[in-house]
């Protein structure tokens, strides 16, 4: 063919991450079959959906089922029945919002990769490391982020001090992913204080808030000024084990303008254009794990992944090696031993205890040298994991 292809995509990674960690661990597994794997590496959740999402499945179903109930699509920002439910457990973290400043979507992850569409050629930061996917979206659209440093100096938390006061497009991820730290009221509001000043726009990533045991923000709209300056994009697949049924949303407060323009309203155009909806049944489902009753179902599943990395974190204590998270968060981010190279450990950890863990470098040339670990396990897998290890390093 003669077409032009989009060159963007030779800027970019040839594979995903988890890609190349899977091809390692198959082609282990098929050179010992014998051997079992724990896989503490990439993070999809194991525990069921809970009672009160498959009685509310069920019942859409069957409502599927009738002529007088059936639904065909859904309309393009969501159900009012889920929006409403949205603004409800938003109103329990005292946060006020209106439903219809919250777009329901199939995920957090296509939110991210597709709020691109509405935004221009921006000078953009984006911590270093974390999630791959905010480098990742805008490479593919031919933009390039300034990266901002995350160490252990700044606890994995780079704050805004020293970087130039100008207009930025800004990522933040709290609960961050990968190395479980979590910014506090104080460094959220110099943040927020800091877009508002300089006419930024933050895109704050909260897909892991329902992790969050301390007194830290589980909503960035619990600090004062951030309606003005910040979408918060947050989902259901860690929260309530949706990694498979996908349902998130992203909240666009209508006080977010941009030389006059409402980013809701090009949001909604956006969505209007590209998006069909989430199948009724899951929205019913949604709406059922953001309920009272759903919620504390589900923080009994966050209850459980929070044991485990209680109990990966008393073993790195143990052997004294240094780590964040496991805290706030279900990552554990630790120090690979011996001054091992992230890839290096990955595969001494395969080839010697069968764990398959994720290389800090994946996530951005900041994590070189880390590790993280998952909590998402079984009970069973992550105690055995532990033994292992404990006979290892
Ligand atoms: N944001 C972060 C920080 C994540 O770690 C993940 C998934 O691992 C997502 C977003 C994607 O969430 P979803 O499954 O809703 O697309």
């Amino acid at each position: 063919m003669k077409i032009r292809i989009n060159e963007h995509f030779g800027e970019i990674k040839e594979s995903y991450l988890f890609s190349d960690i899977a091809k390692r661990v198959k082609a282990y597994s098929a050179a010992h079959p014998e051997q079992k794997i724990i896989r503490l590496g990439i993070g999809d959740v194991t525990l069921p959906l809970t009672d009160s999402v498959i009685e509310a499945m069920h019942r859409a179903v069957d409502e599927m089922a009738e002529s007088k109930t059936f639904r065909g699509y859904a309309p393009e920002y969501g159900y009012d029945f889920l929006r409403g439910a949205i603004a409800d457990y938003y109103a329990r973290m005292g946060v006020a919002l209106d439903a219809e400043e919250i777009f329901v979507s199939d995920g957090a992850n296509s939110d991210i990769g597709n709020m691109v569409d509405i935004l221009g050629d921006n000078d953009i930061l984006i911590p270093d490391p974390v999630y791959p996917v905010y480098v990742d979206s805008n490479l593919m659209s031919g933009r390039k982020a300034t990266l901002l440093e995350a160490n252990a100096e700044n606890g994995f938390l780079p704050m805004p001090n020293g970087i130039e006061e100008k207009p930025w497009l800004i990522y933040l991820c709290s609960p961050n992913n990968p190395t479980g730290a979590v910014y506090n009221r104080e460094q959220l509001t110099e943040w927020v204080d800091f877009a508002n000043r300089t006419g930024s726009l933050i895109l704050f990533d909260s897909a892991y808030e329902s992790y969050i045991k301390g007194d830290y923000p589980h909503s960035v709209y619990e600090i004062e000024g951030a309606r003005s300056c910040v979408i918060e994009i947050c989902s259901l697949s860690k929260t309530a084990g949706f990694t498979g049924t996908r349902c998130g949303w992203t909240v666009l407060p209508t006080d977010l303008e941009a030389n006059g323009v409402k980013l809701s309203k090009l949001w909604a155009r956006r969505q209007a254009t590209k998006f069909n909806g989430v199948p009724y049944v899951v929205q019913r489902a949604a709406e059922a794990a953001v309920s009272e009753k759903g919620h504390a179902e589900a923080m009994e599943c966050v209850g459980y992944y929070m044991e485990n990395a209680r109990i990966l974190s008393e073993f790195l204590k143990e052997k004294g090696i240094w780590f964040t998270g496991g805290e706030n968060s279900p990552y554990l981010w630790l120090r690979c031993p011996n001054g091992m190279g992230s890839w290096e450990f990955f595969d001494y950890l395969l080839e010697n205890a069968q764990i398959v863990g994720t290389p800090g470098e994946g996530f951005g040339k900041c994590g070189e040298g880390y590790f993280r670990l998952t909590s998402f396990g079984t009970r069973e897998s992550t105690i055995e994991a532990v033994e292992r290890l404990r006979s290892l390093l």
